[in-house]
């Protein structure tokens, strides 16, 4: 057998976490290059024997260059790194990255990205960049786009965290949405009259094999996931193969983009059945966490098989139905999280996971609930009492 390659992955969180599982099963070497020695991912899996997981910023280029070194492949487990080094490291032949700097420094704007998908022709919701904003740029805009009108921030964007909501043209609502986003670049988007908002994961190999997984619906609120269900139902003959036509759209708008790994893809569906897509996260994603327990292959294990040029795993559920619920945190104190985790543990089907984050604040992602179930009815049912026993986020 050939000796087993040694991944880099920057980034230390919830996902890098998950990646460690499956790379643990397969005894494929992990380095985590994030700051601190005790990040969630970094909890879960020994590095190699003799070294270390770099303690380092993701987007630092000293310690990416050292990564590199000491790895076959880098990949990430968040967008929001250094670019412009991983695109070095390719040139100057240091190491192998997966999916392609290009690709994750297009997605780093998503004024870029929804551009390029556009080109594309890939739909989109309409959209607009939105430079040195003033509320008289803002007004203009809103009658181009409609109201409703998401400004958005292009970058360092996650949780909606950069996304602010404009319901009225008033001087008081416009200069509430751009001191929430602050000193960033900004776009705009027309508002996407949704019934659901659907995700597909999609995998590609680095022999080019595509994989996708059955479509899933997401429920935000505030723009945070809260729940996700699988795999897609929708009503009514407007919604005719929509599973099919989301997977579609999802391999197709991948398909526009450099280098291997898992994607995932989320959309709007919109009540005539059509659907837009919304944006494209380059690595592991929430919408793709009940694919541990309810898939053949979860998007973790293939994202792993991808980028190391092995064969694909099968993404076909494996159990009738399946939902995943989050576990935000409160406030600072991390009673809540834990209680929720607790009581999830008598609901039949369910399986905790806890991130190993050291603090708690409002609305951060401490966790998650898979429940898997052999209906629709009997998960809809699970998922009720997950809710129930989840704590108020707007006391
Ligand atoms: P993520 O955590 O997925 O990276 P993000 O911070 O990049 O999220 P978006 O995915 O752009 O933010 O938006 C988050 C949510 O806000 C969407 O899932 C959707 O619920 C809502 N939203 C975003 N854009 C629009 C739009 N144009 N019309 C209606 N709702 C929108
Ligand atoms: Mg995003
Ligand atoms: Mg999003």
């Amino acid at each position: 057998m050939a000796p087993k390659k040694t991944v880099g992955i920057l980034g230390g969180g919830q996902l890098g976490r998950m990646l460690t599982h499956p790379a643990a099963l397969m005894g494929i070497p992990l380095l985590i290059l994030d700051k601190g020695e005790f990040t969630p991912a970094k909890q879960t899996l020994l590095a190699p024997e003799g070294v270390a997981h770099p303690d380092g910023a993701f987007t630092s280029e000293e310690h990416i260059r050292a990564l590199a070194k000491a790895c076959d492949v880098l990949t990430v487990e968040i967008e929001h790194v250094n670019a412009d080094v991983l695109a070095a490291v390719v040139a100057e032949g240091l190491c192998d990255v997966q999916p392609s700097p290009g690709t994750i420094r297009l997605i780093q704007d998503k004024y870029l990205q929804k551009a390029h998908l556009a080109a594309a022709g890939i739909p989109v919701a309409p959209f607009q960049a939105l430079p040195n904003p003033s509320a008289a740029d803002v007004k203009a805009l809103a009658s181009k786009l409609g109201l409703p009108m998401m400004i958005k921030a292009r970058t360092l964007a996650y949780d909606g965290r950069g996304n602010a909501p404009l319901k009225s043209t008033d001087d008081a609502a416009i200069a509430e949405a751009l001191a929430f986003l602050g000193d960033r670049p900004l776009y705009a988007e027309g508002w996407a009259p949704f019934v659901k908002e659907v995700a597909v994961m999609v995998v590609r190999n680095v022999a080019g094999e595509v994989r996708s997984y059955d479509a899933v619906e997401t429920v935000h609120r505030d723009s945070i996931l809260r729940v996700c269900s699988a795999p897609l139902r929708a009503d009514g003959a407007a919604m005719r193969g929509v599973n099919e036509r989301a997977r579609q759209l999802a391999e197709r708008a991948v398909a526009t983009l450099d280098g291997a790994g898992i994607f995932g893809v989320e959309m709007f569906l919109l009540p005539d059945g059509s659907l837009l897509l919304n944006e494209i996260a380059p690595r592991p994603h929430n919408s793709g966490h009940h694919t541990i327990e309810a898939c053949h292959t979860s998007q973790f294990e293939n994202h792993l098989r991808a980028i190391l040029a092995l064969p694909l795993g099968d993404t076909g559920l494996r159990v009738p139905a399946a939902a995943m619920v989050n576990v935000l945190g409160v406030d600072a104190n991390m009673g809540p999280v834990e209680q929720m985790a607790d009581d999830a543990l008598a609901v039949p089907g369910a399986t905790v996971h806890l991130y190993g984050k050291a603090e708690s604040r409002k609305a951060r992602k401490m966790g998650h609930i898979t429940v898997t179930g052999s209906s629709d009815a009997e998960v809809r049912s699970r998922v009720r009492t997950l809710l129930s026993q989840q704590p108020d986020l707007d006391k």
